[in-house]
């Protein structure tokens, strides 16, 4: 698989980078040991990138999967806003994964320049275990074309992780064209660019090859991330991602199938889950959470609010 420089950072990376969240606790909630083991499958069949982030609760996975590679590129986000939640999500990734040494280290879901603004406190922090060695590179991942421009306004952002699809599904501000747009500028500008939703959250599953395709025809993004929970996934994608048919047994062994939202009769209806997905897919009705299937892209990040433990991507 190609391994290029993600933008003007130093860091080198391969063509798709490993997304640990649907393996994780919110999703499917895999094995330590078989979790970690697809990771390794993952690095033994070229992949040198791993994506995580504090909230996937997956660095347990990653620690044991470094093992078999204690040099792979990761990158995590965290919700960090000043000095003390950075240094305390600074320790839990280096504790977590077992390393004093994060490559890239991102505030998670940003939205503008306004909210990068609210949580420089954080970059300052982290800008400062950059200097120490200790970080690779600073960025952010967002699903707002806003997102995208405002980490523009930053050289000390130097790496994004913008949501980047066919359809433009999941883009919270825009379409996809916007997005290009402000991606096209990222990259000008000398930044990495880590695609994120590849198929929108497996809204695209059915057209795989297609939104295949057109990530592969993006020249700006460095990297493309991808979830995946078995190694008949990483099989078909570190072959479909570089231009090669994928083995048989790997596209036999496959789901088609979408993943879906699903809310267990137990919802007490307390509504933290409506607010904290930031796509507007999920509502009270009938004094239930209701999820619009149209708008939610999977990222199960509203299982995370759920205080009865009531939602799962499954
Ligand atoms: S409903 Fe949940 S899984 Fe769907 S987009 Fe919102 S936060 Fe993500
Ligand atoms: S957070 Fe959980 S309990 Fe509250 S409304 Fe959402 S699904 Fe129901």
């Amino acid at each position: 698989m190609n391994i290029v420089e993600l933008g003007g950072t130093g860091i080198h990376v391969s063509a798709i980078c490993f997304g640990t969240l649907t393996m994780g606790p919110l999703q499917q909630n895999l094995p330590l040991l078989e979790g970690a083991g697809i990771l390794e499958f993952g690095f033994e069949n070229g992949i040198n990138c791993l994506d995580t982030a504090e909230l996937y609760q997956t660095y347990p996975y990653i620690k044991l999967a470094l093992k078999s590679k204690p040099d792979a590129v990761v990158i995590t986000k965290c919700y960090a806003y000043d000095a003390a939640t950075a240094k305390s999500s600074f320790r839990a990734a280096v504790e977590g994964i077992g390393r004093e040494y994060i490559d890239v280290f991102m505030l998670h879901e940003q939205e503008s320049a306004h909210t990068i603004r609210g949580h420089y406190e954080a970059i300052e922090y982290f800008l400062k275990r950059r200097e120490e060695g200790a970080i690779g590179a600073l960025g952010l991942s967002t699903h707002h074309v806003a997102g995208v421009l405002g980490a523009n306004r930053y050289p000390e952002l130097s790496v994004i992780f913008p949501l980047v699809n066919l359809t433009g599904i999941g883009i919270a501000d825009g379409n996809r064209d916007d997005m290009e747009q402000a991606t096209m500028q990222a990259h000008a500008l000398g930044k990495g660019v880590i695609a994120m939703k590849p198929f929108g959250g497996g809204h695209l599953l059915s057209r795989r090859e297609e939104a295949i395709q057109y990530m592969r025809g993006l020249p700006y993004v460095h990297t493309i991330a991808v979830g995946m929970q078995t190694k008949a996934e990483v099989l078909y994608n570190v072959a479909a991602f570089v231009g090669k048919t994928p083995p048989e047994e790997a596209a036999a062994g496959i789901s088609l199938q979408p993943r879906r939202l699903m809310i267990h009769d137990w919802c007490e209806g307390c509504g933290k889950c409506a607010l904290r997905c930031k796509s507007g897919a999920l509502r009270l009705e009938g004094g239930v959470a209701v999820v619009d299937n149209e708008k939610c892209v999977r990222c199960g990040y509203c299982a995370s609010a759920c205080p009865q433990f009531c939602i799962k991507v499954v």
